[in-house]
C-alpha cells in the first residue's frame, strides 16, 4: 500500500534549550501536534496533500507563536507583510502571494492563485484584491498585534537594521531566539501524489516590499511528484540565489540522489553561503527528511508506516 506522510516545520534558527522555559516549549510542541494532526487528518481520510499542506499551514498561521499569519512580524512601517505559496507536485501547479496585508491565512490565498486564478504569482494590492474577490478572510490590523513581535521591532524600529545583518551586535541578540519563524509543510498522500506549502511574515523591520524566498517557486518551496516535496525555511536572500527549493529537486533528477542525500547537499552549500536555516522534504513513496544546518528547528512529521516525531532542538 502506498505510504502517506506528512512533515511540518515552524522555522529554523539559532534555538537553543537554554533559551526556552518548559511552558514555552510545550507551547511550540502543543502548536506543532495541532498542526500535523490536522495535516495528517486529511492523509487519512484519503484527501489530497495539497489540502493536507493547507490544513497544517492554516493551523501554524492562527498560533501567535509562529511567524506568519497572526503571528507575523513588523515591517519598518510598524505592519504585517506576508508571503505565502503552494504547490501540487502532480500537476506542477502553484499559487503564490506576497506583501499582502490583513489576510488571516495567507496559504488560502496561495491556494485560491493556485485554483482559481490564471496567474502563478501576485503581489501587494492586486493580491490583496484578489483576496476580497474571492472571500478570502481579512482581519484588521490589530489581529496580528503580539506585545513580543511589537517588543521585537520597537528595538529596531529606528535603526537600519532590517536584514540578518551578522556583524550587528544589537540585531544579533535581538533576533537569536526568533531568528527565522516560518512556517511550512510537505505531504505525500495516498495515491502517490506530493505537494509542499510555505507561509511567512519575513523579517522584522524590513522594508522596501522586501520579499523572501518563500513564496518563490523553486527557491523557498518547490512540488514535483518526480522528485519531492520542499518547504525552506532560513535567510531568504541565500536561498533565493541558491535557489534551494529546485536545486533538491535537479539533484535528484539529474543525478540519481536520495531525498536526504540531495537536502544535505543543499543544506550543506547554503552553510558555505552563509544562509543559516533548513528544509523538509518528502518524495513520492512517502519518505521524509528534516535537515538543518543550525541549531534547531520547529519540526514534526507523521507517517503511515506508523512513523511520528516531534522535535525543536539538534538534528535528533
Ligand atoms: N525565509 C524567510 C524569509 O527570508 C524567513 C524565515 O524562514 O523565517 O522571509
Amino acid at each position: 500500500m502506498q505510504r502517506f506522510s506528512l512533515v511540518i516545520h515552524g522555522g529554523a534558527g539559532t534555538i537553543l534549550k537554554e533559551d526556552m522555559t518548559p511552558d514555552l516549549e510545550e507551547a511550540y510542541q502543543k502548536g506543532l501536534n495541532e498542526a500535523l494532526d490536522a495535516g495528517y487528518a486529511v492523509l487519512e481520510e484519503g484527501g489530497s496533500s495539497v489540502n493536507a499542506v493547507k490544513a497544517a499551514v492554516v493551523i501554524l498561521e492562527d498560533n501567535v507563536l509562529f511567524n506568519a499569519g497572526k503571528g507575523s512580524v513588523f515591517t519598518k512601517k510598524g505592519v504585517q507583510e506576508m508571503d505565502a505559496a503552494i504547490m501540487d507536485g502532480h500537476t506542477l501547479d502553484a499559487g503564490s502571494i506576497a506583501g499582502v496585508r490583513n489576510v488571516r491565512n495567507p496559504i488560502e490565498l496561495a491556494t485560491e492563485v493556485l485554483r482559481n486564478s490564471n496567474h502563478v504569482f501576485l503581489s501587494g494590492k492586486g493580491a490583496n484584491d484578489f483576496a476580497i474577490k474571492q472571500g478570502v478572510k481579512l482581519e484588521p490590523d490589530d489581529f496580528f498585534f503580539s506585545q513580543f513581535r511589537y517588543d521585537q521591532w520597537k528595538a529596531l524600529r529606528d535603526s537600519d537594521n532590517y536584514s540578518l545583518d551578522h556583524t550587528h551586535q544589537r540585531l544579533e541578540e535581538l533576533m537569536r531566539d526568533k531568528k527565522f519563524g516560518t512556517v511550512g509543510a510537505v505531504a505525500c498522500d495516498v495515491d502517490g501524489h506530493i505537494a509542499a506549502a510555505t507561509s511567512t511574515g519575513g523579517m522584522t523591520n524590513k522594508k522596501y516590499g522586501r520579499i523572501g524566498d518563500t513564496p518563490i517557486i523553486g527557491s523557498g518551496t518547490y512540488a514535483n511528484n518526480a522528485t519531492c516535496a520542499i518547504s525552506c525555511t532560513g535567510h531568504g536572500e541565500i536561498f533565493i540565489r541558491a535557489v534551494a527549493a529546485y536545486d533538491v529537486s535537479c539533484l535528484m533528477e539529474y543525478k540519481g540522489m536520495s531525498l536526504q542525500q540531495a537536502m544535505q547537499t543543499v543544506v550543506d552549500k547554503l552553510r558555505r553561503m552563509e544562509g543559516e536555516g533548513g528544509m523538509i522534504g518528502v518524495d513520492a513513496a512517502g519518505n521524509t527528511a528534516m535537515v538543518i544546518n543550525c541549531a534547531g528547528m520547529y519540526r514534526a512529521m507523521r507517517s503511515s508506516n506508523g512513523e511520528h516525531f516531534v522535535g525543536i532542538y539538534g538534528t535528533e
